[in-house]
């Protein structure tokens, strides 16, 4: 166990997601492999806000589960292969997302990213009685995935949502933008990257 890996996990306590300040979080028991937080008094498990957070069953099956999902190996067939129930596999699903999600966002779109030449491009995706847009982008140099956006529609929102993702991975100065004919790349750039200068009018 290591307090200085933790952060507190109380969303109304200002150590909140602050993770290496001081010694604010330490353990509470090593047995139950809970931490404490010193500034607001509350405890919590070590996989609090993760899918491992009180699963019944053994972590290297979910740790398998959530592999093969993001490989795109179909939901049934781990329903069979593991005798899970769906509702199971669905929740395991959503909540690793979502901690991917909070992991990304901590990590990536922290503004520390060096952005030298970003690629972004939107992939057409079905799903059950529906089309999606998958509109996401890297950063060419690292090949580091900067993050996407989802929509019905091919749209100026997808593209906006997307561009606003990538100004928060790092700083930006000067931008050369190419685009292959989709209009809402240059017109969303522009109202993303752009820095109002005020004549005080
Ligand atoms: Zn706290």
């Amino acid at each position: 166990m290591d307090p200085h890996s933790q952060w507190c996990h109380n969303r109304r306590c200002r150590a909140y997601g602050r993770i290496g300040e001081g010694h604010i979080v330490v353990i509470h028991s090593q047995k139950e492999r809970r931490y404490r937080c010193k500034r607001c008094g509350r405890t919590f498990s070590e996989t609090t806000d993760t899918v491992l957070y009180r699963i019944h069953k053994p972590k290297w099956l979910v740790v398998a589960v959530v592999t093969l999902l993001a490989h795109g190996c179909p939901v049934q067939a781990i329903v069979a292969a593991f005798e899970l129930d769906e509702r199971t596999v669905a929740r395991w699903q959503r909540e690793s997302g979502a901690q991917c999600k909070r992991v990304h966002e901590h990590l990536i779109e922290a503004g520390r990213v060096a952005l030298l030449q970003v690629q972004a491009d939107e992939l057409r995706i079905k799903g059950v009685g529906a089309v999606y847009w998958l509109a996401s982008a890297l950063e060419v140099k690292s090949r580091l995935w900067l993050g996407g956006s989802i929509s019905e529609h091919r749209d100026r929102e997808l593209i906006r949502t997307l561009l606003i993702r990538v100004r928060a991975c790092g700083p930006i100065e000067h931008i050369l933008l190419v685009t292959d004919g989709l209009a809402s790349y240059a017109s969303q750039a522009l109202h993303v990257f752009r820095k109002p200068l005020r004549n005080g009018k």
